[in-house]
């Protein structure tokens, strides 16, 4: 498969924004249709249908003019009820953002931190909601800042059975469309993604599904602010309406040609695709001297956290990869120097990656 990447720029190994292949950048270029016409109608229902695909779901799926983020506070602003709390397990970056979103919506929000490089498990996730009175329980699916993935299908099973109540609010920006999460055979009640990661479209939309569990509770909070309110985005929805505001006409066209050539490629090859690569990161990350940062057994498949146990000048090595036209990342936040991230997602195939490590390569032995 040729997955022709626009040329002549530098190449992102970055955890988003990806690489977006030339096609899918020009469909953005299309003249423009009215958002209450029957031609974009017939585009909005069209995404939303191979969003189903991709998020093995047959569910409510939401589809916004935002980033992540703003269906990262939609999760917690409509998914609890005033009195009630929410649980933010805290494993890196991502995970905290999602504990000062829940506190910047005024939400009683009780936080869990676990060391950074572990995963979230289903025993630190019971123990927490034992207190009793929440309403729902935070968790990034990847946490980009680790490069580490946890087992939400074992948090979701052991949640659903000890606690029917409480909705199971995923965090998988980084993970959606380069991992399989089948959202409905997991019993998960909402799942976020941005179009920039593994979905390798360019920033602006963002995307989720959602239970009808999820939506009843929804109904029950009586303030959900209104661009996010997703019992009225629903409600269009249901009524064969697009969204209640102007949405992102030029990246619904460039959706709508990624999410077939995604779907082309088969979700089976494209999720082995990032399995393969990662297997290549880790494998030239150890035999060149370095450790993975994640604890073993939940490293990520879509980006790979390293443990800079060499003590390589990490700012030197990004630059003389940025000079050679390849952007890597450096470990983020508190992370930074001590680590770097190299990102597998999206476009990238193994020969980019091959050509990468080449690089990484001669800057070690430089
Ligand atoms: C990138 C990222 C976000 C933020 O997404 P935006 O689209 O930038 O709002 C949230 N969570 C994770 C895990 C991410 O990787």
């Amino acid at each position: 498969m040729s997955l022709s990447i626009l040329p002549d720029h530098p190449r992102l190994y970055i955890p988003g924004p990806t690489e977006v292949v030339a096609e899918v950048a020009a469909a953005q270029t299309r003249p423009m249709v009215g958002h209450r016409s029957a031609e974009f109608q017939a585009l909005f229902y069209d995404v939303a249908a191979k969003l189903q695909h991709i998020l093995l779901t047959e569910q409510q799926v939401f589809i916004v003019t935002a980033s992540g983020s703003g269906l990262q506070e939609a999760a917690v602003r409509n998914g609890v009820r005033p009195g009630r709390k929410v649980l933010n397990m805290v494993n890196g970056a991502f995970a905290e953002r999602w504990h000062q979103v829940s506190v910047g919506n005024g939400l009683e929000a009780v936080r869990v931190d676990l060391p950074w490089g572990q995963p979230v498990r289903p025993e630190d996730v019971d123990a927490a909601l034992a207190a009793g009175g929440f309403d729902a329980m935070t968790v990034v699916h990847n946490e980009t800042s680790t490069g580490v993935m946890s087992d939400i299908a074992a948090i979701a099973r052991r949640v659903r059975e000890r606690y029917p109540d409480v909705l199971v609010l995923v965090d998988a920006v980084s993970s959606a469309g380069g991992v399989r999460i089948p959202f409905d055979a997991w019993d998960l009640d909402f799942l976020f993604t941005s179009s920039q990661k593994a979905l390798a479209l360019p920033p602006g939309l963002a995307f989720a599904a959602a239970s009808a569990r999820f939506l009843d509770r929804a109904r029950q909070v009586p303030h959900r602010g209104w661009y996010f309110d997703l019992v009225l985005l629903a409600q269009s929805f249901a009524e064969g309406e697009t969204t209640p505001a102007t949405p992102a006409i030029g990246l619904f066209y460039a959706a709508q040609r990624q999410f077939e050539r995604i779907l082309a490629e088969g979700l089976e090859a494209r999720f082995a695709r990032h399995e393969c690569m990662m297997h290549m990161t880790h494998a030239w990350a150890c035999a060149h001297g370095f450790e993975l940062f994640p604890a073993p057994g939940y490293a990520s498949p879509t980006v790979t956290c390293i443990r800079n146990t060499r003590g390589v000048d990490v700012a030197a090595m990004v630059q003389y990869a940025k000079a050679r036209r390849l952007v890597i990342g450096n470990g983020y936040g508190r992370l930074k120097n001590q680590t770097f991230r190299i990102a597998h997602m999206g476009e990238l195939t193994p020969d980019h990656m091959q050509a990468l490590f080449d690089v990484l390569t001669a800057f070690l032995s430089s």
